[in-house]
């Protein structure tokens, strides 16, 4: 533990180094907070151990030497964060303490809620309403004078609209689009690229030519008055209403709430607006209103405590791999998954990852005991992006893929499939391949039985009740009833949605035999070209393969699959059990790709299903063949992606609509 903590500190020390005084950070913001987040863990269990160098106890960078130093007449601290409700309400619980402690329980407790803009924070000192000095923050106590970088920023006032003495700290920031021209510019002439809008800003405003900080084209919001010859001052919210008197450019989007519930929604509202936004955001930044509260409170030796920075959720994070463990997918592929100390990403608790293929191993060179970046944007699946080798345990060992898997069943053979980084069992029997295609099988994709998930399926096949696909279709009530846990009325759920499914699609029943390479995309295309199951098992290799979008590779795999005796022999013995519905496709949409992102309301496979019945495509990227993009809450990446190309982003409403 205290060698996980001194490595810890070495490391998140040099992250430091990186991003406040060179402005080029090497992992991204939240994967840097969740390493200080396990610090400040470690620090809160052993006090005794905390130093006065640890990155837990420090604010921002030092300045760098060309400019002259400032010391600021107050300490520019940075705020504790919060990352749920619940860390947010003991921050209140906090505030309540203090203000029972202060005697104020009669001053109005409300809370100002700004936007946190995720840019550079600047004090500005005016002297009878003229600009005489512009700083940045540096380590909080002494920052740098930039004021000639500053007086190039168009929407800083160089003389105020009174001639007043004030020290105003505010944001510069970098839009979004001018992030993008900049770095399309520097990749031209093979120039390192700018990570983030708040590196960049920051590294165009410690300019030492003010020209190049001009062509930057920054901007600022000013959010507070840390002094000034005003007196009446009462509540945050009027400072930045007097602030914009005077001529700042204050953001507009404040609010002041009367209870958390209020601010928990202006959170949720950000988190979903963000991307809106020309600037860019980390989070909201929640502060007491009342400026008497605010003074009895007071700072910690860190940050305020009047206010709290409440960070959107990481879409990276940092964890550790405690296992590799292959899994066998229904069609026999080996996919390594880690298994991770379990993680909040982007909202979700993840404690599994897939690691692909036995290519992409090696290529992280990921390790059993390894801290790694986990990433997990929008709605696509977790995915480790790096791993953090600085804190590495001493004697680990590159894993090595098996070249038996005990699983798989038989004597455990495993073959890499050739030209493929896939590694595949041999066994045709393994229990856990098959398993896998009765889940499969019965999953919402295919024939949507309602209530035969994956654990009853499990019991099922391990009581011998079901051995082949059709098996289920013949399950007996009384039978049901004797294995442990299955109640009557949830026996009879089950064999009601096994009853309802009966009726199914071509495209649903090929997808469902989990033949190797068709899925359902493919699945689609052959029941729009064959349309009749009979067709396809006679099809010969060469129609398989013209068909558009169907490649030789699986051709093959489909070929022959319906050359084997016994799979003929289950499709047969499935179709005394089921029926297939013709379904016509129609052309409304052919030619159109659609795509899906975020959260919505109506069944994302049967919306997918629509689509390719009106003959139309659906796709899990975007590319500059899509049509359209169809985005639901909390889009992420898919969305940017799909402004950036210029495809036509629907609600689910218009969507529906267009459906109609
Ligand atoms: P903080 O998160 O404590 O926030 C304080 C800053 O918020 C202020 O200095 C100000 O610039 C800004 N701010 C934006 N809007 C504001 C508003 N409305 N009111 C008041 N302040 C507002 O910031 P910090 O102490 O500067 O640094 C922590 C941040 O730096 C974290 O996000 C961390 O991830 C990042 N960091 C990253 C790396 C890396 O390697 N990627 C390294 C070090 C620090």
């Amino acid at each position: 533990m205290k060698d996980r903590l001194n490595k810890l500190k070495e490391l998140l020390n040099k992250y430091r180094y990186l991003y406040y005084v060179l402005d080029k950070p090497e992992i991204s913001d939240t994967a840097y907070d969740s390493l200080l987040k396990e610090l400040e863990e470690i620090e809160k269990e052993h006090p005794e151990l905390i130093t006065s160098d640890s990155p837990t106890q420090r604010v921002g960078g030092e300045p760098l030497k060309e400019f002259n130093k400032v010391k600021h007449t107050t300490p520019q601290w940075s705020f504790d964060d919060v990352f749920d409700f619940d860390e947010l309400s003991k921050w209140e619980e906090k505030v309540n303490n203090f203000i029972k402690k202060a005697g104020l329980e009669n001053e109005k407790l409300e809370y100002c809620c700004e936007l946190k803009i995720d840019g550079l924070k600047i004090i500005l000192t005016y002297k009878d309403g003229i600009l005489i000095q512009g700083a940045t923050r540096g380590d909080g106590v002494v920052g740098e004078d930039v004021t000639l970088n500053i007086k190039t920023i168009q929407s800083i006032p160089l003389i105020l609209n009174e001639k007043i003495n004030i020290n105003a700290v505010g944001e510069v920031w970098l839009a979004r689009e001018n992030l993008k021209l900049i770095n399309k510019e520097r990749e031209k002439l093979g120039e390192p690229v700018y990570a983030n809008t708040r590196n960049l800003a920051a590294g165009s405003l410690r300019q030492l030519d003010p020209k190049i900080t001009a062509s930057r084209r920054l901007d600022s919001f000013i959010y507070d008055i840390d002094e000034t010859s005003y007196k009446n001052i009462n509540t945050q919210f009027e400072e930045i209403n007097l602030l914009s008197n005077l001529g700042f450019k204050t953001n507009k989007y404040t609010e002041v709430f009367s209870t958390l519930a209020g601010v928990f929604e202006f959170y949720n509202k950000w988190t979903k607006k963000k991307h809106d936004l020309e600037y860019e955001l980390d989070g909201i930044v929640i502060k007491i209103n009342s400026i008497k509260i605010q003074k009895a409170l007071g700072y910690t030796a860190k940050s305020p405590r009047w206010a709290v920075a409440y960070k959107f959720p990481a879409e990276q994070v940092t964890t550790v791999v405690e296992d590799i463990v292959l899994q066998i997918g229904r069609t026999g592929v080996l996919t390594p998954v880690a298994h991770l100390r379990p993680v909040r990403v982007a909202g979700s608790l993840v404690s599994r990852a897939t690691l692909h293929n036995e290519d992409e191993i090696k290529r992280l060179d990921v390790r059993i005991g390894d801290t790694v970046i986990l990433e997990k944007a929008g709605d696509v699946i977790p995915d480790i992006v790096s791993v953090v080798t600085d804190l590495r345990p001493k004697n680990s060992k590159a894993y090595i893929f098996p070249k038996h898997v005990p699983a798989c069943g038989g004597d455990g053979s495993i073959e890499r499939i050739p030209g493929e980084s896939a590694w595949r069992c041999v066994s045709k029997d393994s229990f856990d391949q098959n398993r896998r295609k009765f889940h499969y099988f019965a999953s919402k994709k295919c024939f949507d039985m309602d209530g035969l998930g994956p654990k009853i399926l499990d019991v099922l096949i391990e009581q011998g009740l079901i051995v082949s696909f059709d098996d289920i279709f013949t399950l007996k009530r009384e039978d049901l009833l004797e294995l442990p846990r299955f109640a009557e009325k949830s026996v009879d759920n089950l064999l009601a949605s096994v009853e309802k499914s009966r009726n199914v699609t071509l495209a649903r029943f090929l997808s469902s035999l989990s033949i190797p390479q068709v899925g359902e995309e493919t699945a689609f295309d052959l029941a729009k070209h064959f349309n009749s199951i009979e067709k396809i098992q006679e099809a010969k290799y060469e129609e398989i393969e013209s068909i558009y979008g169907v490649g030789p590779i699986v051709a093959k795999s489909l070929f022959e699959w319906f050359k084997d005796g016994e799979n003929r022999k289950l499709v047969k013995n499935l179709l005394k059990q089921v029926k297939i519905k013709m379904e016509a496709v129609g052309q409304k949409l052919s030619g159109k790709s659609f795509v899906f992102t975020g959260s919505i309301n109506i069944d994302r496979i049967k919306a997918q299903e629509i689509v390719r019945s009106l003959g139309g495509e659906v796709s899990s990227s975007i590319s500059k063949n899509t049509s359209y993009l169809v985005a639901g809450e909390n889009a992420g990446s898919k969305l940017d992606k799909a402004k950036e190309l210029g495809v036509v982003i629907l609600t689910e409403a218009e969507f529906l609509e267009m459906m109609a």
